[in-house]
């Protein structure tokens, strides 16, 4: 099966059990505090669960385009250098919001299971014994029972050996501390091949680090209002929240090792192989490399597509950053001195033609924006990298130079002991915040190529150097005021001619799928 029909046959399957089929909300959240990227498929039903909003179909279906670069769930680092977390992923999502006043015309945990047994095994027809799925094991001093329900209702399914318990972290999902909650219980598939298995013991796989035990579905039970007290109470309405990462479900359809392999990111790839004169597959550098750019343009692509320019605060800055790591893989690994990544636009819009229509609407606005980026960061690209080269060629002795431009360290004799802990394999922090500030290099950019060479980043130095700077500059702005000098620092207004490279933290307050 194509990736496109795939999908297709979710909704297809999901419509035959009286499912709406819906679109996916856009992956730029605008109008709630608490987040700033879509992160799962229920995002955009929060205030159906939390009985604000009036349910206009029980049963609903659809693909979310979900990014999770910030907050909660952070995958960046993960991306290209395992073959399964993405920067922007499709969720496929069904769900049924129970209605008190009509309890029938939703489902639970009995049809839920078997929905999504039936679809795995009979539609796109997984071995069985290659599936194995978990329930929630129970709390007892958080007076959680286990769930006794999904456990029965798999074992009409499942071989027992294959389900195995979760704790509360894995299997309970929490929308905050207080509102809807539940047990929730994952489906994972068993990739390995048989010399892989000999390795290590099946049962204990689940959650496990094997990377071809891919987890793909989530099946979320909300049952429980958590109440201020931290008391649970029954719902009166219970409700099913389900998100199954297509293009994992893809990868194992398709028999395959890497999303990477499917014909998601295969076009894209060839392209940008073709494009850099090396074939991927050659060398795991250059590869992470093209999946770093084939997975980033996506994020990148359709964050501007729902109207978030790259800038430099909040959600444009983090969407800046990871337009930054991509053109410094294709720069450094891949040899792309010039824009390139800006090529791939087209190529993307037309993938996702039918899917989501947003990108094709306004390609040539969003491969526009990506040039500019790539123009204007390169520039400073090449002189910070070769900065970069110059300074991890230093001695540890010159390295002191740029922490400690009177000598301090040496007069308190204290130096020695102050190199050895502050510059063993560590880039100290006033040269991050040199290269932040003068090169534009994010601070995550800085620690990925610390990380290349072994080294790590004096990240609490690096804060330092970054609140000295926003502190002077307030300074300086409280003198320009005039006749007054304001006294409390927190009190004064924004200084805005100063670029704020902060990314305030989302408070997320719920657990997704
Ligand atoms: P993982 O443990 O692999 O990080 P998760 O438990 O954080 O996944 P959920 O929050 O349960 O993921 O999301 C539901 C489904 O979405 C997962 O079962 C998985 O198939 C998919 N998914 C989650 N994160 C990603 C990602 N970064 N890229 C691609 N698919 C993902
Ligand atoms: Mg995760
Ligand atoms: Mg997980
Ligand atoms: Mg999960």
């Amino acid at each position: 099966m194509t990736a496109k029909e795939i999908r297709q046959a979710f909704f297809n399957f999901f419509e035959s059990k009286q499912h709406h089929i819906v679109p996916s909300a856009p992956i730029v959240v605008k109008n709630d505090p608490t987040l700033m990227f879509t992160n799962a498929g229920m995002n955009q039903f929060k205030d159906l669960f939390l009985g604000e909003a009036t349910i206009k179909y029980s049963r609903v279906a659809d693909t979310q385009r979900c990014l999770r670069v910030s907050g909660k769930h952070n995958d960046l680092e993960e991306v290209g250098i395992d073959t399964y977390h993405h920067t922007m992923f499709e969720m496929l999502g069904n769900w049924s919001f129970g209605d008190p006043a009509n309890p029938e015309s939703g489902y639970f945990k009995k049809e839920a299971i078997a929905w999504s047994w039936e679809l795995l095994t009979e539609v796109y027809k997984i071995p069985k014994d290659k599936i194995y799925v978990t329930y929630f094991e129970g709390d007892e001093k958080e007076g959680l029972e286990k769930d006794q329900e999904a456990f029965d209702f798999w074992k009409q399914y499942v071989d027992e050996s294959h389900i195995l318990p979760g704790n509360k972290k894995d299997n309970f999902w929490e929308m905050g501390e207080t509102g809807p909650c539940g047990p929730c219980s994952e489906i994972h598939v068993d990739c390995r091949t048989d010399e892989e298995k000999t390795l290590v013991s099946g049962a204990t796989l689940v959650n496990a680090d094997h990377p071809q035990v891919i987890e793909v579905w989530n099946n979320v039970f909300m049952q429980f209002n958590r109440l201020k007290d931290g008391s649970l109470k029954s719902l009166p309405a219970k409700h099913v929240d389900t998100g199954m990462g297509f293009e994992r479900l893809v990868r194992v359809l398709q028999g395959k090792s890497s999303n990477y392999d499917t014909d998601i990111f295969q076009p894209m790839i060839q392209f940008i192989a073709e494009k850099s004169g090396i074939k991927y597959g050659a060398d795991e550098k250059t590869d992470i490399a093209m999946r770093v750019m084939a997975d980033h343009i996506r994020a990148i692509s359709f964050v501007i597509a729902d109207g978030q320019l790259p800038s430099n605060n909040k959600a444009g800055y983090v969407i800046r950053r990871i337009l930054r790591r991509a053109v410094r893989y294709a720069y450094t690994f891949l040899n792309f001195k010039e824009p390139f990544l800006n090529e791939l636009v087209p190529k993307l819009a037309e993938q996702f033609k039918d899917v989501f229509d947003e990108l094709s609407a306004q390609q040539d606005f969003v491969q526009k924006v990506v040039l500019e980026e790539e123009v204007s960061f390169l520039k400073t690209l090449r002189l910070g990298i070769s900065r970069f080269n110059t300074y991890m060629d230093l001695s540890n002795d010159q390295r002191l130079t740029i922490n400690d431009e009177d000598n301090t360290l040496e007069h308190f004799g204290i130096k020695d002991i102050y190199q050895k802990e502050r510059f063993n394999n560590i880039i100290n922090g006033n040269f991050a915040f040199e290269l932040s500030d003068t090169f534009g290099f994010p601070i995550d950019l800085t620690e990925l190529m610390a990380r290349e060479k072994g080294w790590s980043v004096d990240l609490v130095a690096y804060e330092q150097a970054l609140k000295k700077q926003k502190d002077d500059s307030r300074a300086a702005t409280a003198i320009d005021t005039g006749d007054w000098v304001i006294v409390n620092a927190d009190e004064q207004s924004e200084f805005v001619g100063y670029d704020d490279l902060e990314i305030e933290t989302e408070i997320i307050k719920f657990r997704q799928v």
